[in-house]
Formats: structure tokens, C-alpha cells, sequence
């Protein structure tokens, strides 16, 4: 037999082995070898506040998510995500949420008040609904003016100057933070315990040691990249003026 034909009858021979699936983690869903669940606080933390995240559907595409991680580390209904593009919308429950006289906006309109100054005034409301707008900032402007209703909300924004502990995803602006960053913080200003932002930061932590250890490049923003001029030179002058521009914005962006 020639060489060829033997080499071909041996390669035929070959068992076809079907792809493989990447067994996944039940909980937050990715591959078991970067499940962050052991990092997710156990008991999950029980604020007397609640977080409302109106989530614009792209969000949920993302491929790394930081909602599902405030969602798991906190107990049931502390956490509650509404998908869509204008609310109320037809979800049951959220139009009297957003009525209540102690529900709070995150978004960072010029009429809006540093969130530690809300509770420095109003002692005696023990306990918030937080609404965030879970999308890029054009996704949660977006949100924000297809919803009238969000309009006649008490609007509070959150003061940071920390850089995003989120490093794997490039941050449009300085000071920008995940989903999970913002509540984190926001629950901690709101409750008077920085126990809560320690606690549910720690699966990002460990997402982004992970991503590390496998080569992902720690990303600056582009921000400070262009302010560097490291930024690559493709980005167009429209683009580059608004993220020059961003700097004052502080906002969450994921
Ligand atoms: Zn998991």
C-alpha cells in the first residue's frame, strides 16, 4: 500500500469526536474553570434597601456581565432587574415602585444631589428603592426619555474618583464604573456600611485575577489613553471629543 492511501485509511479510522461543551456553573453561568460564585457573599447580604436595575436588552449580550454578581450576592428581591427599553412598561409592580416617594434615580442630570447628602438629610427614611440604568450612557439617556415616568424621580448621583476595579473591559471615561461598582457603592452610602461594597466586589476581583492570569491586557480607559496619546489613532474626532468631554461625567457606563 502506498504511503498516502495509508495515511489516509489510518486518518478515515479516527473516532469523530463531537465537540466538546464547556461544562457550565449553574449559578452564574460561565465555564466552571471562571465561575466566580465561591467569591459571592454567603448568606447573601439583606440591605434594608433594594436595587431596581431597568436594564436595556444589549446589556444582557454583554459577554461580561456585573449584574448577575449584585444579583447573587444580594438576597431575594433586594436585586430586582427589569428588561426593556421604556418603563414601566408592562412589568407588574415596577410603575408603583417608581412612585414611591422613596425610590431614587441614579443619573446624572445638573439638578441631580450627591447621593451621601440624601442620606444626611432624610433620617428618618430608613430604606430606598435605588433605580439605575443598566446600559452604555447613550442606552441609559435612551431609557430616560422614553420613560416620562422616571422624570419626576428625586435624581442623586454618585461622587467617585475611584478608577473601575473593572479593568478587563477598557472604561469609556475615568471614573466610570460596572453595574456592579455603582450599586455596590451606592448600597454602601445608602446602608452607612462600607461592608457592602467589600463584600459584593469581591467576584469582580476575582474575574479580573482570573482574566489576568490568562494574558488579558489590563486596560486603561480610553480616556487616559488618549489623553496619552496611546489611543490608537482610528478612533474618529467626534469620539474623541466626547470622551475628552466625559471627564466630568461620573456615571455608570457598563
Ligand atoms: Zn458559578
Amino acid at each position: 500500500m502506498n504511503l498516502e492511501v495509508e495515511l489516509l485509511t489510518d486518518l478515515c479510522g479516527l473516532p469523530a469526536e463531537p465537540p466538546k461543551m464547556r461544562e457550565l456553573c449553574n449559578q452564574c453561568q460561565r465555564p466552571k474553570s471562571v465561575c466566580y460564585c465561591s467569591s459571592i457573599p454567603n448568606p447573601p447580604l439583606c440591605p434594608k434597601s433594594r436595587i431596581i436595575l431597568l436594564q436595556h436588552p444589549a446589556e444582557e449580550k454583554r459577554c461580561l456581565r456585573t449584574a448577575p454578581m449584585l444579583e447573587l450576592g444580594l438576597s431575594e428581591g433586594k436585586c430586582l432587574i427589569f428588561k426593556g427599553k421604556r418603563f414601566p412598561g408592562i412589568h407588574s409592580g415596577l410603575e408603583e415602585i417608581l412612585k414611591d416617594p422613596s425610590t431614587l434615580l441614579l443619573y446624572p442630570s445638573p439638578s441631580a444631589i450627591d447621593i451621601s447628602s440624601v442620606v444626611k438629610e432624610q433620617t428618618l427614611v430608613k430604606s430606598y428603592n435605588l433605580v439605575i440604568l443598566d446600559g452604555t450612557w447613550p442606552q441609559a439617556k435612551a431609557i430616560y426619555t422614553a420613560s416620562p415616568i422616571l422624570h419626576d424621580l428625586k435624581q442623586i448621583k454618585l461622587l467617585n474618583n475611584n478608577t473601575s476595579n473593572y479593568i478587563i473591559r477598557t472604561q469609556p471615561a475615568d471614573g466610570c464604573l460596572s453595574t456592579l461598582e455603582t450599586g455596590a457603592l451606592c448600597l454602601s452610602i445608602l446602608e452607612q456600611n462600607e461592608m457592602f461594597s467589600e463584600k459584593l466586589l469581591q467576584p469582580l476581583k476575582l474575574m479580573c485575577e482570573f482574566q489576568l492570569r490568562n494574558g488579558a491586557v489590563s486596560h486603561q480607559s480610553k480616556e487616559f489613553l488618549i489623553k496619552n496619546n496611546s489611543y490608537p489613532k482610528l478612533i474618529g474626532k467626534r469620539l474623541n471629543k466626547v470622551l475628552k468631554n466625559a471627564e466630568s461625567l461620573k456615571y455608570d457606563i457598563t
